[in-house]
Formats: C-alpha cells, structure tokens, sequence
C-alpha cells in the first residue's frame, strides 16, 4: 500500500519529494500535507470511490489525504451512517468534486 501512497503523490504535481519527505497537498481539504515515504506516516491513502463501492486503485481513483480527512470522508460520508444523513445526489457530488479535483492535479509520466 506503501508503495501505490507514494505512486499517487508522484502522479500529483502539488507533491515535491524533499529528503525522505513528500510535500504536498490533501486531495479532501486541499491543507498542506507531509509524509515520510519509508513508512508512509503523515498520510492516507483515499479510495475516492470505496473499494466497498467497486473503487479499483487505478491512478484516477486515487488521492493522497490526511489521516484525520480520510477518517471522517469514511465515516460520515462512505458508512451506512453516511447513507442515512446525506443524500445520493450529495454523496455523489461529493466524490465528482474529488475525481476532478484529482485530474486537474494529475501529472502524468512524460
Ligand atoms: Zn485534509
């Protein structure tokens, strides 16, 4: 999983590798965003659409977040508890907003 953390903040040109650290952004809430690339702490990996929900790890469904962002998007939004206190339509704004955010930073292999 590691390893497909750091291919996704690769592919995401608001991330800079300095030192052992990635540099970067939270794909949720856009806040600024580090991690150590040996273990990975300091980020999350985010399935935009849960691998529950048939989300795959293709590159386009993939984001780096904070812990704590990834945390609450699971939680409030992707559980049943979510189902219950938001709408479809808003799920699915929701996860529109995040794809798109996700291919206006993508940068592809040259
Ligand atoms: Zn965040």
């Amino acid at each position: 999983m590691n390893r497909l953390l750091i291919e996704t903040a690769a592919s995401d040109y608001t991330f800079a590798r300095s030192g052992s650290q990635w540099i970067g952004k939270c794909l949720i809430c856009n806040g600024n965003l580090s991690f150590d690339e040996p273990t990975g702490v300091g980020a999350n990996l985010e399935h935009i659409v849960p691998r529950s929900r048939g989300g795959t790890n293709d590159p386009s469904n993939l984001g780096v977040t904070h812990p704590s962002c990834n945390a609450e998007k699971g939680r409030n939004w992707d559980s049943r508890r979510g189902r219950q206190r938001h709408t479809v339509e808003e799920y699915q704004a929701l996860l529109d907003r995040l794809l798109q955010r996700r291919e206006e930073r993508r940068r592809f292999p040259e």
